[in-house]
C-alpha cells in the first residue's frame, strides 16, 4: 500500500493501472476510519483490481468552523487499518492540492429539491461542499466504481444525481449501515461522545426501528412527532426526524404507491451531532 499526497503523482500511477486494464474502486472518506468505512473498502477490493481510499477532511462541507477543527484526524491509525484490508493506494492530499489557486472547483449544478430538507435545512452549504469535493476527487481518480454508505442517505442520493447529471461513467455502490452491537450507527464522531451519553445514543436506532414497526398503523405526521418526543431526552436535542420518499426525498403522499420509504434523523448528543436512518419500506 502506498500513501500519496500529490494529485499529479496519483494520476500518473492510476493512469498506468488503467492501461494495464485494472479496474479502480474508490472510497472517499474523511478518515478516523472504523468498521463502517472498512465495509466499503472490503466491497471495493472484492469488486475491483485496485482500491483507492481518500482521506481528506474537506473544509468546504463544514458549515461550522468549530466542527471542522474538532473533527478527528488519525492518519497513522487509518493507514494501519487500510493495509489489513488490502487497500492499494491511500490518497491523503493537502487542501491546496484539492483546491489549488486558480482552479475553479465549484460545481455548476442545480440540485433542486434534494438539498432542501433534512441536512439541507440545518447545514447551510453542506451539500454544495460535498458535491464540490466528490466531483474533484472523481475527476482525479476516474474510478470504475464509487463506494458510499447508506448512513448518509441524502448525500448518496445527491451524488447519484450528480453522476447522472454529468453523465459520468462511474457506478455508485451503496453499502449498508454498520452498527455497533448496541445498535448505534458507527461514525467517526462517536469517538467524541461522552461514555454515558454514548450508551443513551442507542435511542436513535431504537426510535427508527419503532417507526418501522408502526408504519401503516399511524399517520406519517404522528410517527414523526412521536419520534421527536422520544428523542428529546436529557442531553439530547433532535433536529429532525423525517420520513420521506427514499428516491426523491419528498414527503410521502401515498404510502401504498411509494416503493421506497426511509426515515432519517439528526440529533445532538451532548455536543456531538449524530445522524442515522432506516428503510421503513422497500429495498435500497
Ligand atoms: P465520512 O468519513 O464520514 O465522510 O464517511 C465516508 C463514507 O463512509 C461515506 O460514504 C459514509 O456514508 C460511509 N460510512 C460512514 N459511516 C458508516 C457506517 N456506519 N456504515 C457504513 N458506511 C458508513
Amino acid at each position: 500500500m502506498k500513501t500519496i499526497r500529490k494529485v499529479s503523482l496519483l494520476k500518473k500511477i492510476l493512469h498506468s493501472e488503467e492501461t494495464k486494464g485494472n479496474s479502480i474502486g474508490f472510497v472517499p472518506t474523511m478518515g478516523a476510519l472504523h468498521d463502517g468505512h472498512m465495509s466499503l473498502v472490503k466491497k471495493s477490493t472484492q469488486e475491483n483490481d485496485i482500491t483507492v481510499v481518500s482521506i481528506f477532511v474537506n473544509p468546504t462541507q463544514f458549515n461550522e468552523k468549530s466542527d471542522l477543527d474538532k473533527y478527528p484526524r488519525t492518519l497513522q491509525e487509518d493507514e494501519k487499518l487500510l493495509i489489513q484490508y488490502d487497500c492499494d493506494y491511500v490518497f491523503a492530499p493537502y487542501a491546496n492540492e484539492i483546491y489549488p489557486e486558480g482552479l475553479e472547483t465549484v460545481v455548476d449544478i442545480d440540485l433542486g429539491y434534494l438539498t432542501q430538507p433534512m441536512e439541507g435545512e440545518f447545514r447551510d452549504g453542506h451539500f454544495e461542499g460535498v458535491v464540490q469535493v466528490v466531483k474533484r476527487l472523481l475527476d482525479i481518480v476516474e474510478p470504475s466504481r464509487l463506494y458510499m454508505g447508506q448512513k448518509d442517505w441524502q448525500q448518496f442520493t445527491i451524488i447519484q444525481y450528480m453522476l447522472d447529471h454529468f453523465d459520468m461513467n462511474v457506478e455508485l455502490r451503496v453499502c449498508p449501515i454498520m452498527r455497533e452491537e448496541s445498535g448505534l450507527a458507527m461514525s467517526s464522531r462517536n469517538q467524541r461522545l461522552d461514555p454515558e451519553i454514548k450508551k443513551r445514543a442507542t435511542v436513535l436506532s431504537k426510535v427508527l426501528s419503532e417507526a418501522k414497526e408502526e408504519l401503516g398503523e399511524k399517520s406519517i405526521a404522528d410517527l414523526e412527532n412521536e419520534a421527536i418526543s422520544k428523542l428529546n431526552i436529557p442531553d439530547f436535542k433532535p433536529e429532525y426526524f423525517t420520513i420521506v420518499n427514499g428516491k426523491t426525498l419528498k414527503p410521502i403522499e401515498n404510502l401504498d404507491k411509494t416503493e421506497l420509504i426511509v426515515a432519517c434523523t439528526a440529533v445532538w448528543a451532548g455536543d456531538v451531532r449524530l445522524i442515522d436512518n432506516m428503510v421503513l419500506k422497500g429495498e435500497l
